[in-house]
């Protein structure tokens, strides 16, 4: 990519926008927290480019951004208190991670490989314009490179992740200027994972006392708070060949008899990526009594996929 996009908020660039976000592209847009770093979310290649374009050592789950509640509402389970505090805060900077539903078309990447979505609906009119026009949801973390600050306005973008990106639409400075607060109602217990722009009184209103995330949480009830996805087969690097019941899984050029599946047999990182949970999980259910990963360079989007593997790895 050569050059990034300064976009003017007009229904001529709102369009361009949103053409070039359906077509898998990435365009920074502002919200009234911060400018997010958007791509269709259903679309995993996609996903993989926002984490490249920011450089993430790691694979997080991202807060998915969509127009109204009916959208929402094809993207995850909502139960009464969800649907309380979607009527009282929404739009607005409150980020709800909720149970996906089962036909949920969002990519596994944007969730981590996790069972849970994030999701928001923003109180800013241009963002909600670009939602309604694109007609699918999009996936946006803070538009900056991993570690520096999140960009309140379209200028910082460009100064971050200029070159990097198809477009930033320029929507003026953000007015809350805070991230959004982040909720999990994915269990039983309403839990607070991030402090942000809504405070907690105005969701204890609604849920009663809020758990803090590892300190009040249940110990480790099952992918009920865990914030990262791993196999329960066990799981082992920089592999050869595979035992005996173990699956191979392999990345690049590869003509192995022995291979179960291949991240990327072009050696493309981001296809890589965009494969990994999906792969992941499709091994995990098949039976097998291990996986065995072959190597994966440590550059780009790789150190992402070997530190999600290490954890994996690790795990046992
Ligand atoms: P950002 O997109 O950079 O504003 O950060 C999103 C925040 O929401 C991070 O703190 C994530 O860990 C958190 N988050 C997003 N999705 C989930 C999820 N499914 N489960 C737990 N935390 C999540
Ligand atoms: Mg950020």
């Amino acid at each position: 990519m050569t050059d990034s996009r300064l976009l003017s908020p007009s229904p001529a660039s709102l369009s361009e926008a949103a053409r070039l976000l359906g077509e898998g592209k990435l365009v920074a847009f502002p919200t009234e927290t911060v400018y997010g770093l958007g791509a269709d979310a259903t679309n995993d290649q996609a996903v993989a480019a926002i984490f490249a374009a920011k450089d993430r050592p790691a694979f997080n789950p991202l807060i998915v951004h969509i127009p109204d509640l009916a959208a929402a509402e094809a993207l995850v389970e909502f139960d009464t208190r969800a649907s309380t505090l979607a009527a009282r805060l929404w739009p607005g900077p409150l980020t709800l991670v909720l149970k996906r539903r089962r036909d949920c078309p969002v990519s596994l990447l944007a969730s981590a490989g996790l069972e849970t979505l994030a999701v928001r609906i923003p109180a800013h009119e241009l963002a909600h314009t670009l939602l309604e026009t694109v007609g699918c949801p999009i996936a946006a973390p803070s538009a900056n490179r991993s570690e520096e600050v999140s960009p309140t306005r379209a200028t910082h973008v460009l100064q971050s992740l200029g070159g990097r990106i198809d477009a930033v639409l320029d929507g003026g400075p953000c007015q809350v200027g805070l991230e959004s607060t982040v909720l999990d109602l994915s269990g039983p217990m309403a839990t607070l994972l991030r402090p942000g722009g809504v405070p907690a009184e105005d969701i204890e209103a609604v849920t009663g006392p809020l758990a803090e995330a590892g300190k009040d949480a249940p110990p480790k009830s099952p992918g009920l708070l865990s914030r990262h996805y791993a196999p329960r087969t066990p799981l082992r690097m920089n592999a050869r060949t595979p035992a005996e019941g173990e699956a191979l899984l392999a990345f690049g050029p590869d003509t192995s008899a022995d291979t179960t599946r291949n991240l990327s047999p072009d050696g493309d990182l981001t296809e890589a990526a965009a494969n990994l949970f999906a792969v992941l999980r499709e091994l995990d259910e098949g039976g097998f009594t291990g996986i065995a990963v072959r190597p994966i360079p440590e550059d780009g989007l790789g150190r992402a996929i070997n530190d999600r593997l290490r954890r994996a790895a690790g795990r046992r």
